[in-house]
């Protein structure tokens, strides 16, 4: 079980074109009312996720919409709850924040720094190419005033990641974005594709019969256009030293021991989502009514009144506790693969991909839109998984690979 959680729901200042959050103000789809999360519904997220979580660490991840637009005291506040709960639960806390970065100064990085919070920052390359999404409020371009919020987390040391969102401006320039985003100096990134479309895709178990990609979307086939580069560039220099979360996910796929990413695993793991106002979702892809799983007031020794009082350990209501939370709805759909799917040779590890982006229907059944740019992506860097595993069966870290890359390369021109 995880929580991303909205404190300010989706707030935000900037207007990126392809923000999915933005809207759902506009269009309804969240309640108007309090932006920034309550006293209470804060207190009952921190007491109850503490109290409910498996683990010795509990981790919270904070976004948005723009997170920071919650302020200073917020998050002191939160921090300070968090103590309290993990003290009394004897467990551990760990925060990560993912942020526009435009609004980081000193003082948030002094509050970083004193909690040592992950910091994640959303970036998509280049100012050209990041700037031809990611605008402010005025319709200008972020990467100036993103790039000021990096360099003041390396003015006080602190340490990021970065987030990248695959799209209609990007895709042709892989390179570009690699060798920039290793100038930054982060070690961890993620990419994200983007695919959004008018209707919006708002229940997951039936592909949209008739709509439209918005044009800032990555085009269905160009997935492998923009990863198989990347993957090559960095299973030659770079692996070991930079984290790529998909690169990551598919060797760990292949070498028996899971995905991290959860658009390819073969369900939905627990990775709810709590508004401002306490309402959990399935997942942050899926903040639509029909996803709702109840509100985190209502859970857990919060709701039995007994959290400030004394702790019993227990984190039951009734029969139904916060810990009985599951993303069922999502992982039906999941579970459900079109005979395409069934008949790939890439289904253990693709699984099909995001239910949010099945919006194309296989003889009635979602498949994903993005299905041709994967087979092209995993056809280009399957020799280079077939040699990390004859590495591993040998003992020799998969890593290793690095020295083998010409002959590798050599092998597939000569097929
Ligand atoms: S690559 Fe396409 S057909 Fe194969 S499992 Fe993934 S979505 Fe299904
Ligand atoms: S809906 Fe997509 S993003 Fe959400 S858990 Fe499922 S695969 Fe992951």
């Amino acid at each position: 079980m995880h929580f991303t959680i909205k404190p300010v729901s989706y707030l935000c200042n900037l207007k990126c074109d392809y923000c999915f959050y933005l809207p759902k103000g506009s269009s309804g789809i969240l309640p108007s009312g309090p932006k920034v999360m309550p006293d209470d519904v804060l207190e009952a997220l921190v007491c109850n996720y503490i109290a409910a979580c498996p683990g010795d660490t509990v981790y919270f991840t904070w976004q948005g919409g723009e997170p920071l637009l919650a302020g200073l005291d917020f998050y002191r506040q939160a921090f300070a709850l968090q103590d309290k709960y993990a003290l009394r639960y004897g467990k551990k806390v760990e925060n990560a924040v993912q942020t526009n970065a435009t609004l980081i100064d000193d003082e948030w990085c002094q509050l970083f720094s004193q909690h040592q919070v992950l910091l994640g920052v959303s970036i998509d390359g280049p100012e050209a190419l990041h700037d031809a999404w990611r605008k402010n409020r005025q319709g200008q371009g972020s990467w100036a005033q993103v790039m000021a919020g990096i360099d003041k987390l390396k003015a006080h040391n602190i340490p990021f990641n970065t987030l990248t969102c695959i799209n209609a401006a990007n895709y042709e320039h892989p390179l570009e974005v690699y060798h920039f985003l290793k100038s930054l100096g982060s070690t961890y990134w993620q990419f994200s594709e983007v695919v959004e479309t008018e209707p919006e895709h708002v229940e997951q178990s039936k592909p949209l019969t008739d709509y439209q990609v918005k044009p800032f979307s990555l085009p269905a086939t160009a997935y492998g256009q923009f990863m198989g580069p990347l993957f090559k560039q960095w299973v030659r220099h770079d692996i070991g030293r930079i984290v790529i979360r998909q690169f990551e996910s598919l060797i760990a796929c292949v070498l028996g021991l899971g995905h991290h990413s959860c658009v390819w695993e073969n369900q939905c793991p627990d990775n709810m989502v709590v508004e401002a106002d306490g309402t959990i979702y399935e997942c942050d892809q899926t903040v639509y009514p029909g996803y709702q799983l109840g509100n985190i007031k209502d859970f857990g020794p919060y709701a039995q009144g007994i959290a400030c009082a004394h702790d019993t350990g227990k984190v039951t209501v009734g029969t139904r506790g916060l810990d009985a939370l599951h993303s069922g709805k999502l992982c039906a759909c999941k579970s459900v693969l079109s005979p395409k799917c069934q008949a790939c040779q890439y289904l253990p590890l693709c699984n099909g991909g995001c239910v949010k982006h099945r919006i194309d229907a296989v003889d009635g059944v979602p498949q994903s839109y993005f299905c041709a740019g994967y087979q092209d992506f995993l056809a280009q860097i399957t020799p280079y998984l077939n040699v990390m595993v004859q590495l591993e069966q040998q003992k020799v870290p998969f890593t290793a690979i690095k020295g083998l890359i010409d002959q590798i390369d050599a092998a597939v021109a000569g097929k």
